[in-house]
């Protein structure tokens, strides 16, 4: 789940981290009210899940209350990368001498945490990753010490922190960890850590947390924003599905997550690509199955559909019977290849057949019919 600048930086401020006073605003009158009790110069931010913003000018100064209520208005309801800002973040105007990037991610093939630091702040770390890789520092951290403060030190000076603001540096680099490995997230960011006056302070934060852990954290579960999210994606969790749209044009609907990779592959395998990852898990009732079918073919690029299913505790012939049930009610005009193995699979295979699907018994042979159909060469 990605969490909004603006609640990224709580959590950070909840660990220590040092950020600029600021409250969110929904109305061009509200940013005006915000930014008289705030007073002086405030920026006002489109709060959108994507980067870049600045850039896209959804990030304003205003010098004053009015001000800052023509500009809220001007970026409430702006278009940026797609998404529609429905929500300003007004926050105290920095001075600004230097901008810094400082994150965590979580690297698989390692699997440690990554600190990463930058004295190249503010522009996207992609953009820094591919033209100049050179200026951003890496700091490998064991899950049983956690970041040192040796460590962080050593970012500071591989980045070249002035050295009055080492020790402060440091304590955010720990901050930063701390609300990291708290909140279960995978990645965690502030882009820039600016240098002021008054030393350094977080502008811009960014937080990814782990779905798989957000029931440990019920008050960070409660901060998804479902108006950012994509209304397909609400639908999966509704019921319990998981789904990952990817860019082919084979939809796939399977019971169980490795066998959805193992059709993945094979599809890839036999020349095609599949459109999802998506495991419907155990249980396949009609309405779950509906609901899955009508996700899959939300995404315009699916030319076939792709049913590998395993009958274990739940019969063939129920899931059968489940697919048959949600087709009716979808009528989808896309050749369907189903594949049903397990306990009842025969009547299962039999159900599928009368309902005019394409069945195959092996994956292999699925996954074949499923890139002709797809391809226009086979039809039911
Ligand atoms: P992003 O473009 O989505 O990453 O949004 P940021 O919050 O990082 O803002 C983009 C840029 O706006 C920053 O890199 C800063 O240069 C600038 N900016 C953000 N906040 C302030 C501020 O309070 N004062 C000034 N002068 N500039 C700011
Ligand atoms: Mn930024």
């Amino acid at each position: 789940m990605k969490l909004q600048e603006y609640q990224s930086k709580r959590i950070f401020a909840r660990y220590g981290v040092p950020i600029p006073n600021g409250e969110v605003a929904t109305t061009p009158a509200a940013a005006r009210d915000i930014a008289a009790r705030l007073g002086g110069t405030v920026v006002i931010k489109s709060q959108v899940l994507v980067g870049g913003r600045g850039k896209a000018g959804g990030v304003k100064l205003a010098h004053s209350p009015e001000e800052a209520e023509k500009v809220a208005g001007q970026i409430l309801g702006m278009d940026i990368k797609g998404l529609t800002v429905r929500k300003v973040l007004i926050d105290e105007g920095a001075d600004i001498q230097d901008e810094i990037y400082l994150g965590l991610v979580l690297d698989r093939m390692q699997r440690r945490i990554i600190m990463m630091g930058s004295s190249e702040g503010g522009v996207e770390i992609e953009a820094v990753a591919a033209e100049t890789p050179e200026k951003i520092v890496k700091i490998s951290i064991d899950p049983f010490l956690g970041l040192r403060s040796y460590q962080a030190n050593e970012l500071a000076y591989g980045i070249g922190i002035p050295k009055p603001l080492v020790r402060q540096f440091t304590k955010i680099a720990i901050d930063l960890y701390n609300a990291f490995v708290g909140s279960d997230a995978s990645l965690a960011e502030i882009n820039p850590l600016v240098v002021t006056p008054d030393g350094l302070l977080g502008v811009d934060g960014k937080m990814v947390l782990d779905d798989n852990a957000l029931y440990r954290h019920p008050d960070l579960a409660e901060m998804r924003d479902l108006d950012e999210e994509d209304p397909f994606e609400q639908e999966a969790r509704r019921f319990g599905l998981s789904y990952v749209k990817l860019d082919g044009e084979i939809g796939c609907m399977v019971n169980g997550a490795g066998l959805a990779m193992a059709t993945m592959d094979l599809t890839k395998l036999f020349g095609g690509s599949p459109a999802n990852f998506l495991d419907i898990g155990g249980g396949a009732t009609a309405d779950k199955v509906a609901a899955a079918l009508r996700i899959i073919l939300s995404d315009k690029n699916v030319k076939a559909v792709l049913f590998n299913i395993f009958g274990g505790i739940t019969r063939g012939d129920e899931v059968a019977k489940g697919i048959v049930a949600a087709l009716a009610e979808i009528k989808p005009d896309l050749p369907m290849i189903a594949r049903i193995v397990g306990t009842n699979e025969k009547e299962g295979r039999a159900i599928l057949a009368d309902a005019n699907m394409i069945t195959a018994t092996t994956l292999a042979e699925a996954a074949q019919k499923a890139v002709a159909a797809a391809h226009g060469e086979l039809t039911a």
